[in-house]
């Protein structure tokens, strides 16, 4: 495959980056991973503004352009195979002589692109649909999760717990037994046809799926939609539980540890929410 790295497009297997890149010494950086269907993105412009509030947290100055990042995508994707493929973006401070916290001085930031094949999005359907088991635990990760961090230690253990447990993902509460969000997802919740979702802060990632869904159904659907804090009590009473990603757009959780989410089966409202994602993802 072709990556992109410092400029140029090389074959993967010619890529390297000095063991003195602050991205590896400390994870030092941000990323995006962000779909392309048949050579449409979805939600290429709110990818982009998260890219540039990462780079602006970390006070790096960005590289590219929001037209050149956008050009850096397309190119990518028509360099190689596949009608389905996610774009990993990561672009950290760079490497500098010596290991010192201090940001160096005149470093040049590091971009390194690829991509990798993804499934087609099947027709929603609630027989068919990934209905996702996940673990609970309390979210032991840092105060600054709005930042898209390259370093997901946090968020890795988090998911490799759930795995232990047979499951896929990991939902997180903080020390108030509020919901956060999961190792690499937004989470919703649906209770009596209300759809609900934490508000966005610095204990959750903005999730792009989170907020063309939250477009959507504002805009094509008369549910009501809340961002509000929501108890860990909530969560186990509710109707629905949704994951919200770029890969999984909107999933279905079905079971939480050893807690079945109402009936346990896919519910309703989800095959209306995936279904209006569905029609209109392209348009954010
Ligand atoms: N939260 C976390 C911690 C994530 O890593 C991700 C991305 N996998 C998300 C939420 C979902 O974000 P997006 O919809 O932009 O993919």
């Amino acid at each position: 495959s072709t990556v992109f790295l410092n400029n140029e497009y090389i074959p993967a297997n010619e890529a390297k980056i000095s063991p003195m890149d602050r991205g590896f010494l400390f994870g030092e950086g941000i990323y995006e991973v962000i779909p392309c269907y048949q050579g449409q993105f979805v939600g290429l412009q709110p990818h982009l503004k998260r890219l540039f509030d990462g780079l602006k947290a970390l006070e790096i100055s960005s590289p590219l352009t929001t037209e050149e990042w956008g050009d850096l995508c397309k190119k990518l994707v028509s360099l190689n195979e596949g009608d389905n493929q996610g774009i990993y973006i990561q672009v950290t401070r760079g490497s500098a002589p010596n290991r010192h916290h201090a940001f160096p001085k005149d470093t040049v930031p590091t971009i390194f692109a690829f991509t990798f094949e993804i499934p087609a999005v099947p027709m929603p359907d609630k027989q068919s649909v990934t209905a996702y088991k996940v673990s609970s635990e309390q979210d032991l990760r840092w105060k600054r999760c709005q930042i898209k961090s390259t370093a997901l230690l946090g968020n890795v253990l988090h998911f490799q717990h759930g795995v232990r447990e047979g499951n896929k993902e990991t939902i997180l509460f903080n020390q108030h037994n509020e919901l956060t969000e999961a190792s690499s997802s937004n989470v919703f919740i649906v209770k009596d046809k209300v759809i609900v979702t934490p508000p966005l802060d610095n204990q959750i990632l903005p999730g792009v799926t989170r907020h063309i869904l939250l477009n959507v159904l504002r805009e094509h659907s008369d549910f009501i939609i809340e961002e509000r804090v929501i108890t860990h009590q909530e969560v186990l009473d509710a109707d629905e539980v949704w994951l919200t990603s770029s890969t999984k757009e909107v999933a279905p959780v079905i079971k939480i540890g050893e807690h079945w989410v109402a009936s346990g089966q896919v519910g309703d409202i989800w095959l209306k929410a995936q279904t209006l994602f569905s029609q209109y993802k392209y348009l954010y």
